[in-house]
């Protein structure tokens, strides 16, 4: 790979994450996950099959917000040259496995060992 690609690389992720995050954003909203939090249907409040979906949504509704949370900590990473390194071994997280998974914090390698 010549330093010039490696320039040319960037601003394709951030529209990637940035696309992402979008839509991330976007199912938060659905949820109910909003700039406001978590916000409750009062009148469903006292059933308990609602209570059982609820519990459910607010799962969903974390798992979204953690990915969030690394898209946003990709973009940071982006922008301070450190986008594309493993936070493990510090090795290069590799173009296919980023192209899959821009938010991706650990190399193929590392990501294997953790599971
Ligand atoms: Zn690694």
């Amino acid at each position: 790979m010549t330093p010039q690609q490696t320039n040319e690389i960037k601003p394709k992720y951030k529209d990637l994450l940035l696309e992402e995050r979008d839509q991330l954003v976007a199912r938060l909203e659905e949820l109910g996950v909003g700039g406001d939090g978590l916000s409750y249907d009062s009148n469903f409040a006292d059933s308990s099959q609602v209570t059982a979906e609820r519990g459910e949504v607010d799962r969903l509704a974390l798992e979204l917000q953690d990915a969030l949370n690394l898209v946003d900590s990709a973009l940071s990473k982006l922008e301070n040259g450190e986008f594309g390194k493993c936070e493990d071994c510090g090795g290069n997280i590799g173009e296919p496995r980023l192209e899959a998974k821009p938010s991706a914090r650990f190399c193929m390698d590392c990501a294997a060992k953790k599971r």
